[in-house]
């Protein structure tokens, strides 16, 4: 039987089983919703939407299969590759982001792991820099990172790295099989040894069941400290890769995910991804009362369609939300019991 006051008012937990979260992600949906409502603004604003901006700096020609991804050396698809963007480009693309409203600037290369050798490396440590400079929190994926790695990103001033988990242990081979769950673990654990913030998540209606969706959230649930930020995708079907022609899944399990996600690690921010442009006004807004508390503006995500920051504007106008300002965090600390509104949740 799931105690729901504590897991509305109650101390973050790392030790959830896969039972106790599937019995959270099949909860009545008011009462799933209501739940991950309260416990966000325990931490967060209930009404600010903090937005990101993800440029792809390297793209295409990738020597990972992951069968979601149009940048898979493996799969046939319509990306335009490109080689590392030079340093002045990305920042150019930042300050523009920023202008939009973006507090945080992520930047994906299409890499199994950044070169060691030559001087791309190097390249993107400049560009991390000079973001830096701008006042936006940075962010990178880009692929695998041994130690050294992690530690010269953070020394740059890369706050957040991000790393997704995609889905469950059991059905990550199904996606994916240039690599292992361990080796996405690994990484991770050189993110967290360097000091730079964890940002993991998945993607939801890749063929998966129920019960991998839980069994990605178990998994995220039991890094400790839980990831500062988990992106929750929904699967963009693009031409070519193997996952192109997979039944679309009910948007509701998607809002679960989210749900679910704000509850079991109550102070991550959960991010309302990619797959945006196939969900409805009301689905995102019902993500959001879902406790997802950032999107990604701008019209691509690394390079699939994006909404765009007009059409993003006016939906966060219409629903009375409004965008973190560039240098506040968003996160806000434990108001008491009542005013957590209970009496008695691209990519590489
Ligand atoms: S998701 Fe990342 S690692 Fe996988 S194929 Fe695409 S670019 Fe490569």
């Amino acid at each position: 039987m799931l105690d729901l006051e504590q897991l509305a008012l109650g101390e973050p937990r790392y030790d959830m089983t896969r039972e106790e979260i599937q019995a959270i992600y099949d909860l009545p949906i008011t009462t799933l919703v209501y739940l991950a409502q309260s416990v966000h603004r325990r931490y967060y604003a209930a009404d600010e939407i903090q937005m990101s901006t993800l440029l792809s700096i390297k793209t295409g020609g990738c020597k990972e299969n992951c069968g979601y991804c149009p940048q898979s050396a493996h799969h046939a698809t319509n990306v335009a590759s490109h080689g590392l963007l030079p340093v002045a480009d990305i920042v150019s693309a930042a300050k523009e982001a920023k202008d939009n409203g973006s507090s945080r600037f992520c930047m994906g290369a299409a890499w199994r792991n950044p070169p060691k050798k030559g001087p791309q490396f190097d390249q993107v440590l400049e560009a991390v820099r000079e973001v830096r400079k701008l006042g936006l929190e940075v962010c990178t994926t880009l692929g695998m990172l041994d130690e050294d790695q992690a530690h010269q990103l953070a020394d740059a001033g890369v706050h957040a790295y991000n790393h997704n988990l995609d889905t469950s242990p059991e059905y990550y081979g199904d996606i994916i099989s240039t690599r292992v769950y361990q080796d996405r673990l690994d990484t991770l654990q050189n993110v967290r040894k360097a000091g730079m913030t964890v940002c993991c998540g998945g993607i939801v209606g890749m063929g998966e069941t129920k019960e991998d969706r839980v069994g990605l959230l178990h998994q995220l649930h039991h890094l400790a400290p839980h990831p500062e930020s988990v992106p929750v995708n929904l699967l963009v079907k693009v031409e070519g890769t193997p996952l192109a022609d997979k039944e679309e899944i009910d948007i509701f399990e998607m809002v679960r995910t989210i749900a679910t996600a704000c509850i079991i690690m109550p102070t991550s921010r959960v991010r309302l991804s990619a797959g945006r442009t196939q969900m409805s006004d009301e689905a995102q807004a019902m993500c959001f009362m879902a406790g997802a508390s950032s999107i990604f503006t701008g019209d691509k995500l690394l390079t699939t369609p994006n909404p765009g920051e007009d059409r993003d504007r006016a939906l966060l106008k219409r629903l009375g939300l409004k965008p973190v300002e560039a240098g506040a965090t968003g996160h806000h600390h434990a108001h008491s019991a009542s005013d957590a509104g209970v009496s008695s949740q691209a990519v590489h």
